[in-house]
């Protein structure tokens, strides 16, 4: 009997499930992924784009590319999502299958925080990304705040990486921009403990940013960050982070935990549900020491492709054995040819074991091979 699988969204997480899924699953076994969008791209082509170093068009890849590979791909919006009869309505239509993926991602929300939207660019949102540029480009002096307003965001060295790109940058034109960075947290990537935040907080000042740890946002007004306790932070341009949530479908599904993420088990990802699985940004899972195991897409990819395989095993009557060990890095871009890696085990217990590597230009090369090759083997060729 053939099967089907409902994957919902093409991220990290759904691309790399239903690229393995179809790899393992027989041709008559339907593998269907749907997103409202119709592309696929790293993150981190938004800073690259924000700081006029690459542009995110390079980086984008047709979601059509998988059908070529037997996937099918369902463009539209995902409005119900029912776990208990593993189904779901996109567009008004109703589609189910014998597992479901969720893998929908995380959604900033600048309307949490009053003032935001209005006075404040949010630089996670592909579509805003290039008013960004613009404003920082048409900058000669002045100051860029650079401010996270909630935790967990995705991929917390991100706001840290563009401080540094953005900083070099307006150097090198020769721009009087002073840059700021401010996070609600107590300190810059706290997973890495107060040593690996150092060597990320030296680079900061080293680049004469200054960083604002446990400075937490009430309000913005023109021109100012209003903050709880400490000074305010004043700007002129004011790149935020906004405060992240799930997407308003999977708030209204059952699969919500008291946090506000999709409750999963953290090494087979299942939800409540029977047959029901949940991977990446989407997920609130806890790391050993309590804190969030973190938002990225390296991260989701791994789980997804765990997923795929427990999934493929139970569709053939076996007991899936395969589990999420939590291990990964993401790089982070310091400027000057180098990267470092955050790197180690997330899941490790009784405590995540992470490092902060040295700054290196391999590094960078790294990063670089990592999208192009990630992106030919999902995208290209035929598979
Ligand atoms: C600036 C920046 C830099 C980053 N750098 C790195 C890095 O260096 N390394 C790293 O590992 N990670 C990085 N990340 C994080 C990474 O992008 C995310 O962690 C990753 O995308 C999560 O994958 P996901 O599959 O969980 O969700 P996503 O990739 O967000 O995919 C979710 C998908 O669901 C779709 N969707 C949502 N709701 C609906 C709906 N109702 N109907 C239909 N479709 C829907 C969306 O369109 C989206 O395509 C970065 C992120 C940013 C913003």
């Amino acid at each position: 009997m053939a099967h089907r699988v409902l994957i919902l969204g093409g991220g990290f997480g759904g691309v790399a499930a239903a690229t393995r899924l179809r790899a393992l699953r027989p041709a008559d076994d339907e593998i269907v992924l749907v997103d409202r969008r119709d592309y696929f791209m790293m993150g981190f082509r938004k800073t690259g784009e924000v700081v006029g170093a690459e542009s995110m068009a390079d980086g984008r890849r047709s979601l059509d590319a998988l059908s070529a590979k037997g996937i099918r791909v369902v463009r539209g919006e995902i409005t119900e999502i029912d776990p208990g009869g593993r189904a779901i309505d996109v567009d008004g239509e109703r589609m189910a299958g014998d597992a479901v993926i969720v893998a929908l991602g995380a959604r900033t929300v600048p309307g949490a925080v009053p003032g935001l939207s209005e006075h404040g660019i949010d630089i996670y949102d592909p579509d805003e990304v290039p008013r960004a540029a613009a404003a920082l480009r048409a900058m000669s002096e002045g100051t860029v705040a650079i401010g996270i307003f909630g935790a967990p965001y995705r991929c917390s060295p991100a706001p840290y990486e563009l401080a540094l790109l953005a900083a070099e940058s307006a150097q090198k034109r020769g721009a009087a921009i002073r840059f700021t960075v401010f996070t609600p947290q107590p300190m810059s990537v706290p997973v890495l403990g107060p040593v690996g935040c150092g060597g990320i907080e030296d680079r900061l000042s080293g680049g004469g940013i200054e960083f604002r740890p446990g400075t937490k946002a009430k309000r913005v007004d023109a021109g100012v960050v209003v903050v709880e306790d400490v000074a305010d932070v004043a700007f002129d341009l004011l790149l935020a982070v906004p405060p992240h949530r799930v997407p308003q479908v999977v708030a209204d599904a059952e699969l919500v935990g008291p946090g506000g993420w999709v409750r999963a088990d953290a090494r087979t990802l299942e939800t409540a549900f029977p047959d029901v699985y949940a991977v990446g940004d989407v997920t609130g899972i806890a790391m050993a020491n309590g804190q969030p195991f973190p938002k990225a897409g390296v991260m989701a990819a791994a789980q997804g492709e765990v997923v795929a395989q427990r999934i493929s095993m139970r569709l053939d009557g076996g007991e899936p054995d395969a589990t999420f060990d939590g291990a990964g890095h993401c790089f982070l871009e310091v400027g000057g040819g180098r990267a470092m890696q955050v790197r180690g085990n997330f899941l490790a217990d009784p405590a995540p074991e992470v490092e902060l590597t040295d700054a290196l230009p391999e590094f960078l090369e790294d990063k670089r091979r990592y999208e192009r090759e990630q992106l030919d083997a999902w995208f290209g060729g035929e598979g």
